[in-house]
């Protein structure tokens, strides 16, 4: 199984965390990248685990030094990317790379690795469902809900055609086990 990555995109609150969460679960040899990025860390999330908190200026810094696979400006001021050390950290355990990254990057990488990867889109089954979803995580503010659902449509209309599997994530169970048979054969075939 060497050098093969899965990607999960969606937009937020579409359900990434909770099958990606589902997958490294139950697979010890799956390993989440862990994204670098310029937005404050929420909750009680730690350098090094959900992210590597990084302040604007190093972030430019570093794109200037050629050192992502990928980055976007995901939100105003609010850089994401995948570091090419993360990738070389993970194959180097052999273990297979699973990403949660948005839309845009999520057609980047899977660019960048072609047939290594599998790329999945989740969806939720409408944008409003979506809506009320990010409400019920009680995660992010009023105004960082409504600029994520201002987001959502564009980003669904970009990835039309440009993702391996459209996963709808509507009822839970049925989701995961849709996204654990598409992997376990994705493996299968390229081992
Ligand atoms: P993302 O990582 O794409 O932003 P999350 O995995 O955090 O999305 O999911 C957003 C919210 O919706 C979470 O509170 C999660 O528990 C909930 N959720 C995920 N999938 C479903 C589902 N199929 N039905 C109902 N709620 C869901
Ligand atoms: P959040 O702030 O909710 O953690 O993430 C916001 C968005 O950034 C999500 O859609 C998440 O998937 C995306 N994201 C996380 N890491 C990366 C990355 O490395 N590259 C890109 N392009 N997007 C990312």
């Amino acid at each position: 199984m060497k050098d093969k990555v899965i990607i999960f995109s969606a937009p937020s609150g579409s359900g990434k965390s909770t099958v990606v969460s589902h997958l490294l679960g139950l697979h010890p040899e799956f390993e989440f990248s862990v994204s670098a990025t310029s937005r404050a860390p929420r909750g009680s999330e730690k350098d090094g685990v959900e992210y590597y908190f990084l302040s604007p200026e190093r972030f430019r810094e570093l794109i200037g030094e050629d050192a992502f696979v990928e980055w976007e400006e995901v939100y105003h001021d609010k850089f994401y990317g995948t570091l090419k050390k993360e990738v070389e950290r993970i194959w180097a355990k052999g273990h297979v790379i699973i990403f949660d990254v948005d839309v845009k990057g999520g057609v980047s990488l899977k660019k960048y690795f072609g047939d290594k990867a599998m790329s999945f889109l989740i969806k939720a089954p409408s944008v409003d469902v979506l809506h009320k979803r990010l409400i019920g995580r009680g995660t992010d503010t009023h105004e960082a809900i409504a600029e994520r659902v201002a987001k959502a449509a564009s980003e669904l209309e970009f990835a039309e055609g440009k993702f391996d599997y459209v996963l709808v994530n509507d009822d839970l169970a049925t989701a995961l086990k849709e996204a654990e048979e598409a992997v376990d054969a994705f493996l299968k075939d390229r081992t």
